[in-house]
């Protein structure tokens, strides 16, 4: 037998072959095949995309910005870390580009964690954190929920001499739930100064006016505090990844040293930047998905479901009391036509994730939910 037959069967360190690759919300496209469903008639509100989708602004900024595109793209994002410095009240030294803010998240963890640290983050939140501490071979530190969101002091109690990155996500997905500002900056103020932050503020668009916090503010007075926001959500701009991270000079320093090469694309660089300039359209993203939450909750009601108070842009609804109900009812919504998002991968097997469509897509939802039940 030559050598190179002699290949192990397995590639990579266990902890490589420990992690569950990210499952993402069905392509329209796939559901179509598998379902024999026109394309055109079914609902996406699997993935907490913007129903809008991107502003005008945006759209006519790629067009444009394609004439660039044979040549690699600024590396170091110029124009738009200028903007967003303008637009967040920061230096542009403390921005890092993220191609998506899971970029962002896997930069924290490749730049602060080695296999002797441990990342710590509540149980159902971004499943990413997982993948991002598994990615480097560190420990998990997962904290029980509290009410389905995070219990910030037990996560404080958690911190041990191997902890090394805490993993935040306000409003938190997959539950939605959302952590008034004074707790958390009580919690900020209580996290050793050697242990880094990443506080994920991927929804922020989406927090009620009055429940809104300055965590720039938190960034100046916090040195091992990382903010991340996306362009992937209330942007509309979820197909060219897209976000980015705000922290002080020496983290940001240590976060560009890990991002790979031309990170960001020309495409996506020049979107995003378009988009920042179209607050208007951020405002109708706003009411159309305020309108949206109380749409669906009514329905949820009404079919008698309980659901979690949401401050982003989707629901988690309970849809069933044994642990196949989250496949079952998702199967009956895929045969109808619309796509959910079953959670059973963060250990919730009797709840659906529903993003928050247009009325009428919300409609075909309620409905579909309703045919559902209304034949079982
Ligand atoms: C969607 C999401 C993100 C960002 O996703 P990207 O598309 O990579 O920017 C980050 N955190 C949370 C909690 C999310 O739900």
């Amino acid at each position: 037998m030559s050598e190179h037959q002699a290949k192990p069967a397995r590639w990579g360190a266990d902890y490589v072959q420990a992690i569950s690759p990210y499952i993402g919300g069905k392509p329209i496209a796939e559901v179509a095949r598998q379902f024999g469903l026109q394309p055109e008639r079914i609902v996406k509100l699997a993935s907490n995309e913007n129903p809008l989708g991107m502003s005008p602004k945006a759209r006519q900024a790629i067009v444009q910005a394609l004439a660039d595109s044979p040549r690699y793209p600024d590396n170091d994002g110029y124009a738009l870390k200028q903007a967003l410095a303008h637009k967040l009240g920061v230096s542009a030294e403390w921005i890092t580009l993220g191609h998506g803010s899971s970029d962002l998240l896997e930069m924290a963890a490749r730049a602060l964690l080695t296999d002797a640290d441990a990342g710590l983050y509540s149980r159902y939140s971004f499943i990413v954190y997982t993948q991002a501490v598994q990615g480097v071979g560190a420990t998990h530190q997962i904290v029980p929920d509290r009410d389905f969101g995070h219990d910030l002091p037990a996560m404080l109690a958690a911190i041990t001499p191997q902890t090394k990155l805490i993993f935040v996500a306000n409003p938190n997905n997959p539950t939605g739930t959302f952590l008034p500002a004074d707790e958390l900056h009580d919690f900020l103020r209580q996290v050793p100064p050697h242990v880094a932050v990443v506080l994920d503020e991927a929804y922020v668009e989406y927090i009620q006016p009055d429940l809104r916090y300055d965590s720039m503010a938190w960034v100046r007075e916090f040195p091992n505090l990382i903010v991340s926001r996306t362009f992937s959500k209330a942007y509309g701009l979820a197909g060219l990844r897209m976000g980015y991270g705000v922290s002080q000079p020496a983290l940001t320093d240590v976060l560009n040293r890990v991002r790979s090469a031309f990170n960001t694309s020309t495409l996506g660089q020049a979107a995003a930047l378009a988009a920042l300039d179209d607050q208007g359209f951020i405002e109708q993203a706003y009411a159309v998905n305020r309108a949206g939450q109380a749409q669906l909750a009514a329905a949820f009601d009404a079919l008698g479901l309980r659901h979690v108070p949401s401050q982003g842009n989707f629901i988690l609804v309970k849809v069933g009391e044994d642990a196949g109900a989250g496949a079952r009812v998702n199967l009956a919504l895929l045969q109808r036509g619309v796509i959910a998002r079953p959670v059973d991968n963060y250990g919730l097997p009797q709840w659906l994730r529903i993003s928050v469509g247009t009325e009428e897509e919300n409609a075909t939802c309620i409905e579909a939910l309703r045919a559902h039940y209304a034949a079982s």
